[in-house]
């Protein structure tokens, strides 16, 4: 079986490589000529734990291609998975050029019947654009050639997404004939040996069901934030709260961390998305409204709580920062907590200096001077005025107290992720500011 998978970002390259490894001869396309030649030389553009490895693997297997040439690509292909970006338009809508350009030109090339299968997060119908630009293309060329579209959202999450992929909670697939529901079923049967669902649908419920998916969960984490924030209010304990509540089988323990607020590639664009289609069918989402605002205002707690401790005054203030990705294991800065802290921080005329384990070329890339960077998380704190932890990976949970008491100003941190005990705090005498707990102070 050969397939072809267009877009080679964090979704595309995971989805392609996880397929190959399967067995099925892939090849992964882009435009970006510097990505695909790094692909082709072995280099992984992305921080993905695992994924170099099935790479590697399936290259030398020849079952893994890489090409910017989607012609080439969709050669004997019976199923072409569209991988490419949704970013937000100007009016928080999901700008499908991306997909619907691929899809034209999927109607230039196919020789032969082809699932034509959307992977990217897009709004309920798309599947039909979708349709109508690679028949359009097919009408251009004068060509009878049948093809089926399909969804098949994709809900790895980044960091674990090798995992998520190889072995899903469920796959959910959109289609509208039996031809294409059996190549899918062909597709994805190597991945639900753990017994996990294929859950079959109308393409309508498909393209919903992703959006419904991250709506959920961002709304989990705003609302244990906004309680987090009544709980420093009245003198309450987020973390004692999250695990009376978490126990409750009904409600579960996951996404009910309270901290410094969402980010990533996927739910501050897709809570956008679904309130802006939602809108235009005159529905107003406004349970989503809110976990919108209470986010916004969530991203700048942190750097608030630094601001009231300082009387406001940063001016030359040295503040470190551990931990710069949206969360730990990525290298994904999209949306990030940390960039939000670190305008506030630079526009109140303080000076940020900044380590984390796998962000550092995408934080320089995207910050260039504005800020300073260290290779090693102790290096940060060198005549620095406070530390904030803005992204909870395991390297920042246990560390050396008495060398970081020895190299800051002042024993002082903004923990905008709890990983710390306020008991131990307390003990060592650190002035300590965390979400949803009482200030040590
Ligand atoms: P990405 O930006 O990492 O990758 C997209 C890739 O598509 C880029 O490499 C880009 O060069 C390429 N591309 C753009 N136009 C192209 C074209 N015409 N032909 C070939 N390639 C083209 O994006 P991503 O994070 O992989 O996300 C892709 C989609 O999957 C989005 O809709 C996203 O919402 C969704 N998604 C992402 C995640 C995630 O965790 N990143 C999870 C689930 C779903």
């Amino acid at each position: 079986m050969k397939i072809s998978v267009v877009g080679s970002g964090y979704v595309g390259l995971v989805t392609g490589a996880c397929l190959a490894e399967s067995g099925v001869t892939v090849t992964c396309v882009d435009v970006d000529e510097n990505k695909i030649d790094k692909l082709k030389n072995g280099v992984i553009p992305i921080y993905e734990p695992g994924l170099e490895q099935i790479v590697e693997n399936n290259v030398a297997k020849n079952r893994l291609f890489f090409t910017t040439s989607l012609e080439e690509s969709l050669k004997g292909a019976e199923a072409v998975f569209i991988a490419v970006g949704t970013p937000p338009d100007e009016d928080g809508s999901a700008d499908l050029k991306y997909v619907l350009g691929v899809a034209k030109e999927i109607g230039q090339y196919i020789e032969d019947y082809t699932v034509v299968i959307t992977k990217s997060t897009v709004p309920i119908g798309t599947a039909i654009k979708v349709k109508a630009a690679v028949q359009e293309s097919l009408i251009t060329r004068n060509a009878d050639i049948d093809f089926d579209v399909a969804s098949n959202p994709e809900f790895l999450k980044e960091g674990a997404a090798i995992d998520d992929f190889m072995k899903p909670d469920r796959i959910v697939i959109g289609v509208e004939s039996e031809k294409s529901k059996s190549i899918l079923s062909r597709v994805y049967k190597p991945f639900v040996m753990n017994g996990h669902p294929i859950i079959y649908m109308d393409i309508p419920s498909a393209e919903l069901t992703k959006y419904t998916a991250n709506a959920m969960l961002a709304t989990k984490i705003s609302f244990m934030n906004d309680i987090a924030n009544l709980c420093e209010i009245v003198g309450a304990d987020i973390g004692m709260v999250r695990k009376g509540i978490g126990s409750d089988t009904r409600i579960g323990n996951k996404f009910i961390y309270a901290g410094a607020g969402y980010g990533g590639s996927c739910f501050p664009k897709d809570v956008k998305a679904i309130i802006k289609t939602s809108d235009e069918y005159n529905h107003s989402l406004e349970i989503l409204k809110s976990v919108e605002d209470v986010n916004d205002r969530q991203k700048e707690k942190i750097y608030n709580k630094i601001s009231n401790h300082f009387n406001g005054n940063l001016k030359g203030k040295r503040i470190a920062l551990w931990g710069l990705s949206f969360k730990p294991n990525t290298d994904d800065m999209r949306e990030a907590p940390a960039l939000t802290i670190i305008s506030k921080l630079k526009e109140a005329g303080a000076n940020v200096v900044a380590y984390d384990p796998v962000a550092m070329e995408e934080a320089k890339r995207r910050l260039g001077d504005a800020i300073e960077y260290v290779d090693d998380q102790y290096d940060a704190l060198k005549n620095a005025d406070a530390l904030a932890i803005i992204t909870e990976w395991i390297e920042f949970r246990t560390p050396d107290f008495n060398k970081m008491e020895s190299l800051l100003n002042e024993k002082i941190i903004f923990d905008g992720r709890n990983i710390y005990d306020l008991e131990e705090m307390q003990e060592k005498e650190w002035k300590y500011y965390s979400i949803g707990r009482k200030a040590i102070i």
